[in-house]
């Protein structure tokens, strides 16, 4: 899944990364991989050293917007905030830091998308994925998603009907190379 997390200190120096390693049979050592709690944020939060660092000092970076455990587990590790790039209608669970009592007493700073272009981006990538993985829930997934940003919908639907990312990750194209072509994908699709 196209999702990554980093946790940084509170000047921005990165203290540990993670991603989405549902897909993926191997990954390092204290890494959750090959399982459906292996989600970005939460190995990002595994792997920063807990006794090294204040957890309420740091901020947790994210692509897109923590699914209901990783809002609890930033929750539960104290991290002082949470930034996320992209807006995720099935499962973004921002709102449950001003809902559920326990996260809202925790008082972590959530700050949600902040540039249009990237969460275009990163939502597109993610219905290209969905549409390659074909979930039983694809089609309630695409409709909202299709509700929330169109665009970055029909972009994703574009992509995944040209082949282009299948192709790009046979080819073992760079990020920054995949990043612009979806950004293409996105002013076309506008
Ligand atoms: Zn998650």
């Amino acid at each position: 899944m196209p999702i990554g997390a980093v946790v940084t200190d509170a000047h921005g120096n990165v203290l540990s990364r993670g991603r989405n390693r549902i897909h993926e049979r191997s990954g390092p050592s204290g890494a959750v991989f090959d399982h459906k709690l292996a989600h970005a944020e939460l190995n990002a939060l595994l792997f920063l050293d807990h006794r090294e660092n204040d957890p309420r000092a740091c901020v947790l970076w994210t692509t897109t917007e923590p699914c209901p455990l990783c809002a609890g587990a930033a929750r539960m590790t104290d991290v002082g905030g949470l930034r996320y790039a992209s807006r995720e209608p099935w499962g973004g669970s921002a709102a449950m830091f001003g809902a559920v009592p326990y996260l809202k007493r925790g008082d972590v700073r959530v700050v949600g998308p902040e540039d249009k272009q990237l969460e275009g981006v990163l939502a597109a990538l993610q219905v290209e994925r969905f549409l390659r993985l074909g979930p039983e829930i694809l089609g309630r997934f695409l409709r909202l998603y299709g509700e929330v940003m169109p665009e970055a919908t029909e972009a994703g639907r574009r992509l995944h009907r040209s082949g282009a990312l299948r192709e790009m990750g046979r080819e073992g194209a760079p990020v920054s190379e995949v990043l612009t072509r979806v950004g293409e994908e996105m002013t076309s699709a506008a």
